[in-house]
């Protein structure tokens, strides 16, 4: 199969072409198409593929093996004969590209090469991997930075861009790539492309760039994943920088309406409101403890009254877990019985802690397992204590337990 000539390469904003159809493949989605040449760059070097339309279908993959693209359109089952036909190899056919998605691409991709020069430049550290797709674009490094130097690696990416710097892609010839310095992946057979940042970087790279680092618009780092000795970086350009921006003050307005303080007072603000549910949280506490406590006198002294039933068993709302196990001692402690307290509501099920009377011979395990036959319950223990959770209503497990 002949080589697909790259149109993309030497024009990175061209859009419409013609172009003869070299080999039509029936594919999962529709048709596979190679052609003679392409505007659509394939997926490659960790770049999704372009998209866009190809003899009226939307192209949903572009793959390159051995300089030979395959392009992907989807075409409705229905229609799939009559398309091989008309798109048959010797046939010419129309393709456009999606720039929108393309030129963002270019940002994103342009914006990775400034992050990754000046990085090689002022720390040593090298680009090992990149990742460019509709949802991420991430850039991993061999090496850690500091916030600080985070904050200073986006500032000067971004003078990058004020400066409007050419970006150049050309092939050397031999001799002039032998004396030249640049950053590569891997080692590349046949010709090496490199793109040049005057000034700023020299790189390997197969992709389409913008003409002018002004293109980018900005640079943004929006998140550091640190990793042992390595770091990823997830950055984002242009219009997709503007976008996060938009989204991340949306929500921040929403947030300073919801407290209502300035936006720029929303992180005092938040650490305000945590605090305050602490504090609410530790007076629920102690209001469980006054409350349970009740709860537990009043019970005992139920049970002293009748003498024929010695158990006593608690259901109470969702309470704090430390507090239904304080309530289980109480109840179990020198008392002949089961001590038991369930916390929950039918409609959520109930979780439960069964204890037998310390000064008796009970076996806490056996309530669990009627509770297991019974309802399904899940649980386990030993013979003084058992807890676990039940999903029934509340009158029916008071009925089996007082059985
Ligand atoms: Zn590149």
């Amino acid at each position: 199969m002949d080589k697909t000539v790259r149109l993309y390469d030497t024009d990175a904003y061209g859009t419409d072409f013609e172009a003869q159809i070299l080999d039509t493949v029936p594919a999962p989605e529709g048709l596979a198409l190679v052609l003679d040449r392409t505007f659509f760059f394939p997926e490659e070097g960790g770049q999704s593929a372009d998209t866009g339309v190809l003899g009226g279908y939307p192209v949903i993959d572009v793959q390159i093996r051995d300089e030979v693209i395959t392009h992907t359109i989807a075409v409705p089952e229905t229609e799939r004969e009559a398309a091989g036909t008309r798109l048959a190899p010797g046939e010419t056919v129309q393709g456009c590209i999606d720039f929108g998605r393309r030129f963002s691409n270019m940002q994103n991709h342009t914006g990775e090469h400034i992050l990754s020069g000046l990085m090689h430049r002022k720390y040593g550290f090298d680009n090992v991997g990149f990742h460019l797709s509709d949802n991420n674009v991430t850039l991993d490094v061999n090496g850690q930075l500091s916030r600080e130097q985070i904050d200073d690696l986006e500032r000067e990416a971004n003078e990058v861009v004020w400066r409007n710097v050419p970006v150049r892609a050309e092939y050397p010839d031999a001799k002039t790539l032998s004396e030249t310095d640049y950053r590569s992946k891997k080692e590349i057979e046949g010709d090496v492309r490199l793109v040049t940042i005057e000034g700023v970087d020299c790189c390997a790279c197969c992709a389409p760039h913008v003409r002018r680092t002004g293109e980018i618009g900005q640079i943004r780092i929006i998140r550091v994943q640190h990793e042992k000795s390595k770091m990823r970086l997830f950055i984002l350009c242009g219009a997709r920088a503007l976008a996060y921006a938009q989204h991340s003050l949306k929500e921040a307005e929403e947030i300073s309406h919801l407290l209502n303080l300035p936006p720029e007072e929303i992180a005092a603000g938040t650490v305000k409101l945590k605090e305050d549910a602490q504090k609410q949280y530790f007076k629920m506490i102690g209001l469980q403890m006054r409350y349970l406590e009740l709860r537990v006198k009043a019970a005992l002294a139920d049970a002293q009254s009748d003498p024929d039933d010695s158990c006593v068993f608690l259901f109470e709302e969702e309470l704090d877990r430390d507090r239904q196990r304080e309530a289980v001692n109480r109840l179990c402690e020198g008392r002949t019985g089961y001590g038991a307290v369930f916390s929950g509501t039918d409609e959520n099920g109930w979780f439960y802690i069964i204890g037998a009377g310390t000064a008796g011979d009970c076996d806490a395990r056996k309530l669990n397992t009627a509770l297991k036959e019974h309802f399904g319950a899940r649980g386990g223990g030993s013979a003084q204590m058992v807890q676990g959770q039940v999903r029934a209503q509340r009158e029916a497990i008071q009925s089996l337990l007082h059985n």
